[in-house]
């Protein structure tokens, strides 16, 4: 049922206000379609608005997705394809699947967030892409009521992106995805050092898709703060890709700063730590500030407006910019 004035707080987990001109909750394609052609545009869709930032009311209609169902859809000798409904709760679905045996999510347990908000910004952790399991997805067009079905090819994924937050942007609600998961043989991936020494804390040298999964876990517990007590949305910005020259100046000033070299001969330096080099870690302006252990997320101590946060978020990226000359993206969904 629609409803009118609701206030957006308890449906972002940055946990700022903003208030929605209108708001309905859709189980199932169905209800979406009919609620599409009620809404006042213009039409945001939410899932557990965990990468969103509200600086402003919402003058239209936002439609939170709760399109439910997990079911195995195809079977081959060592995988499966399983479908999970846009409205599910990810890391449930990580569950789910650890639970059965399968393989390929385990890297990416406790990210909070819908399955159908993961394909938007191709989410990732430890070593692990939503791409490299990724089959399918259906989507309506919020235009016109329209379902379809995007491959991976057609999603275009990169590092935290895709179709949907580029091209394609605002204009569909993902429905539903169908992902390939291993049922033996599985290619497990420890290569985050994080996650190889936490299996070797736990005692473990043969790990399971249940293992890694496990380790994730305690990682992100110990790392990362939980919304449901310190207000935040992840990693504000994403990491940088950087060219030579830039990289051989930070170099000349810094020892031993971390980064990955890319297979397109470009250097990816954390934002973190750049964030961290120019003072931010831990300092606090008002009702935000940044995470006292790392760097990278933006926490609402209590109170903070969505322009508070962005006005953060600028003011630390105007820093890395003056000292680095490196420019921030934000990764989170300005609102
Ligand atoms: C503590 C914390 C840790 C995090 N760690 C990670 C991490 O390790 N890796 C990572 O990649 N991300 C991480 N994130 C970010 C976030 O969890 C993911 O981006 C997640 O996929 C967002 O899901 P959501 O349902 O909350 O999306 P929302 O915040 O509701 O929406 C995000 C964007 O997607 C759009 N959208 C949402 N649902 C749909 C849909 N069904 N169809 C079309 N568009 C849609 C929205 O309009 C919006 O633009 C973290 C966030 C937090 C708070």
């Amino acid at each position: 049922m629609m409803t009118h004035n609701v206030s957006l707080r308890p449906y972002n987990t940055f946990g700022v206000e903003a208030v929605a001109a209108a708001f309905l909750e859709v189980t199932s394609v169905g209800e979406l379609r009919i609620a599409l052609r009620q809404a006042k545009p213009p039409v945001l869709v939410l899932g557990g608005g965990s990468n969103v930032l509200f600086t402003r009311d919402w003058p239209g209609t936002v439609v939170r997705n709760a399109i439910r169902g997990i079911e195995v859809v195809r079977r081959f000798p060592h995988r499966v394809w399983v479908r999970a409904g846009g409205g599910e709760a990810w890391h449930e679905l990580v569950m789910w699947a650890v639970r059965q045996g399968l393989g390929g999510l385990e890297n990416l347990s406790l990210i909070p967030g819908s399955v159908g908000a993961a394909p938007v910004q191709n989410i990732g952790a430890y070593g692990a892409e939503l791409q490299e399991v990724f089959v399918s997805l259906e989507a309506v067009e919020l235009a016109t009521g329209r379902l379809r079905r995007f491959s991976r090819r057609e999603c275009q994924f990169g590092y935290r992106d895709s179709l949907f937050k580029q091209r394609e942007k605002g204009r569909w609600c993902i429905t539903a995805v169908t992902l390939s998961l291993t049922t033996e043989r599985h290619r497990l991936n420890t290569s985050y050092s994080d996650v190889a020494r936490m299996l070797a804390d736990m005692g473990i040298a043969q790990p399971t898709p249940a293992d890694i999964s496990e380790a994730v876990v305690r990682i992100r517990r110990a790392k990362l703060p939980d919304p449901a007590h310190l207000g935040n949305c992840g990693s504000f910005f994403k990491n940088p890709e950087v060219n030579l020259q830039v990289w051989e100046n930070i170099r000349r000033h810094h020892s031993n700063p971390p980064h990955y070299l890319l297979p397109n001969g470009r250097i990816k330096v954390p934002a973190g730590w750049l964030i961290e080099q120019c003072g931010w870690k831990g300092r606090r302006i008002g009702n935000v500030g940044c995470y006292e252990k790392q760097a990278l997320v933006l926490v609402n101590h209590g109170g903070a407006t969505g322009q508070e946060a962005y006005a953060l978020a600028q003011a630390i990226a105007a820093s890395v910019a003056d000292r680095f000359g490196i420019v921030l993206e934000p990764e989170v969904n300005v609102l």
